[in-house]
């Protein structure tokens, strides 16, 4: 027993002592391929400085604005070598360190397609070789600290069961209607306002907003009553509920959004009167991008979901699935990006008029 024991012992010290070898051996060849690559990097940039400088003094007049035009750097270093030398690199690091490189390797495409014009950035393979991410690492999100709750209104089946419309109120209303549908495109509204949201969301995230969504899917059962919940548990700056309307006539279009009158006796003065701004900012900053015509915004106090919002709200009612073009224009990717645009800019001009409501409650 003893005796086994101690074979197996040296057969793992010798197993330890030729992996560290290994190791060793490639890490100095990672080494010498980075080095190799920077200086080559550098060589390449110190004569593409050099001939900056020589067209800033004039001798060339016809060398673009940056001087690094393809065509300089294809001069000034063999774009294959240097493409081979990138990917001998990444895949030496990938052989060994198991590191996920995209940078390395998409830079040596770009350079053998002869699209490169910066700089390899110095550090994105010394944190290939260490395994880190220079994205996550060096350009954290830096949020601007400001909370968008998003409700896509509706959903797949309406709510039946009656709730308060306002908070000790004993006016009861339906805990969720089931919405419109186009009349061209045969889409549900609850799926046009979904799909809106979700691409929102995205655009906000990507402006710096947290953003938090009412739902996800489409087959939930979540009353207005519990969508405005949501956002004050979020504790949201605002509160955006997505719907799409319909007419009875096919002639009406236009965008126009929902906000409390100036005596609604559910919310204070100061969230009526922001959600009264909200509610002109988004509709003219969607018309503002989309060209649609922009309508009377209505001021009514039976909105669920109003009433219960504890916080800046607006109903973006953002065309009419009754008319065809607006459907079709609903119902369309481009449509949708271009709606999405207009409401992520009213956003941004929200809150640089306003800002955050400080009043606490
Ligand atoms: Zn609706």
């Amino acid at each position: 027993m003893r005796k086994k024991n101690k074979k197996l012992d040296i057969l793992m010290i010798l197993t330890i002592i030729a992996g560290v070898l290994v190791l060793g051996a490639a890490g100095t060849l990672i080494g010498l391929e980075a080095g190799r690559l920077h200086t080559e990097v550098e060589t390449a940039r110190a004569e593409r400085e050099a001939k900056k400088a020589s067209a800033d003094s004039g001798e060339s007049a016809d060398v673009s604005e940056s001087g690094l035009s393809d065509s300089n750097l294809t001069e000034s270093v063999d774009p294959e070598a240097l493409a081979a030398a990138l990917r001998a690199t990444s895949d030496v690091i990938r052989g060994v360190a198991v590191a996920a490189v995209p940078n390395v390797s998409e830079y040596a495409d770009a350079v053998q397609n002869g699209n490169l014009v910066t700089p390899i950035p110095r550090n994105s393979l010394e944190n290939a070789a260490t395994g880190e991410n220079p994205t996550e690492e060096e350009n954290p999100t830096e949020g601007n600290g400001f909370i968008v709750c998003i409700d896509a209104g509706h959903e797949t089946h309406q709510i039946t069961d009656l709730e308060p419309n306002g908070p000790n109120s004993e006016n009861m209303k339906q805990g969720v209607t089931s919405g419109t549908q186009g009349s061209w495109s045969g889409v549900y509204e609850y799926q046009v306002n979904l799909d809106v949201t979700l691409k929102l969301r995205d655009a906000l995230t990507a402006r710096g907003y947290t953003v938090v969504l009412c739902r996800e899917i489409n087959d939930v059962t979540m009353s207005n009553v519990q969508r405005a919940q949501i956002a004050t548990d979020a504790n949201a700056d605002i509160f955006l509920r997505i719907h799409c309307n319909s007419a009875d006539s096919s002639s009406v279009d236009g965008v126009l959004c929902y906000a409390p009158t100036s005596s609604n006796p559910y919310l204070s003065e100061e969230v009526i009167e922001r959600s009264q701004a909200l509610s002109r900012i988004m509709r003219d900053a969607q018309c503002e991008e989309t060209g649609q015509d922009a309508l009377d915004n209505l001021y009514q106090d039976d909105m669920t979901g109003i009433n219960w919002a504890t916080m800046p709200v607006t109903i973006v009612e953002m065309g009419f699935m009754s008319n065809y073009d607006e459907d079709m224009f609903l119902t369309s990717e481009d449509g949708q990006d271009q709606i999405v645009r207009g409401l992520a800019n009213g956003v941004d001009e929200y809150f640089s008029q306003y800002g955050r409501m400080e009043t606490a409650e």
